[in-house]
């Protein structure tokens, strides 16, 4: 596989094109950005940790008829992906309170939810990917109805699957972040799926396996990582 021109850089991750048309390469950085980018850093490995859960977790949910961008890992960094239209919304859905929802209603952290919540935010760093409803996805015509209940019935299944995938592995889902694309006319899953946008608490010890040891400074970041690997690849 030729690795093209670099048609997109992001905080964490490079996007190339390849000889075909329809398929991109996508290299994960060990580059680390928190709170719209105030903080920056490295996490040593990070990129090769990254690539190797988020093909995991896509080859899982492929498995269970969650149709993603993953084709195949092509190295350490990289994996071949399907070349999709990214719808300009971050999908989010939380099992327990973290991060900003307790920031922007005063739950405590570590607090169930008494059924997921799923939240929208507006893909545009300018902005700061602000918190959006379904009107304002009308509004800026970033999604159909059609398209906005499709994502809403994959993020619910996908958080049903991973939930499960992951208690399996002692870990308890805490929140998560996806992002969706057109391919073919349909919406499929894209990205990644990786500790940068899932929270992972160790069950029991409620020990942190995810980004936010990088965000608090907690230390021990690559550790998690490395351990979130370990765990899906059992
Ligand atoms: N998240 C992400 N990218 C973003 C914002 C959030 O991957 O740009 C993930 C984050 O890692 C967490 C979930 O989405 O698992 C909910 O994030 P929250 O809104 O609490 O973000 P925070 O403000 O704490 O970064």
């Amino acid at each position: 596989m030729n690795k093209g021109n670099k048609i997109y850089e992001g905080k964490a991750k490079i996007l190339y094109e390849t000889d075909n048309p329809d398929q991109l390469i996508q290299y994960f950085k060990d580059d680390a950005t928190a709170f719209n980018a105030a903080k920056r850093g490295t996490i040593d490995q990070k990129g090769v940790i990254n690539n190797k859960i988020s093909a995991k977790m896509f080859e899982f949910l492929q498995s269970q008829n969650i149709p993603n961008h993953y084709i195949k890992l092509l190295s350490d960094r990289e994996m071949l992906v399907k070349r999709v239209e990214i719808v300009k919304i971050e999908v989010i859905i939380r099992n327990v309170a973290a991060g900003s929802l307790c920031r922007l209603l005063a739950f405590e952290e570590g607090a169930r939810l008494s059924q997921p919540v799923l939240e929208f935010c507006y893909k545009e760093d300018k902005l700061g990917d602000p918190l959006i409803n379904e009107d304002h996805v009308r509004a800026l015509k970033l999604a159909t109805d059609e398209e906005i209940a499709t994502i809403k019935t994959y993020a619910h299944r996908v958080n049903e699957l991973m939930t499960k995938f992951f208690k399996s592995l002692n870990i308890d889902l805490i929140d998560f972040k996806l992002e969706f694309g057109r391919y073919q006319g349909k919406i499929i899953l894209a990205d990644e799926i990786s500790p940068d946008t899932c929270r992972l608490w160790e069950v029991g010890t409620q020990r942190k396996l995810d980004k936010d040891r990088f965000r608090r400074d907690l230390g021990n970041i690559e550790e998690a990582y490395q351990e979130v690997l370990a765990r899906v690849s059992q």
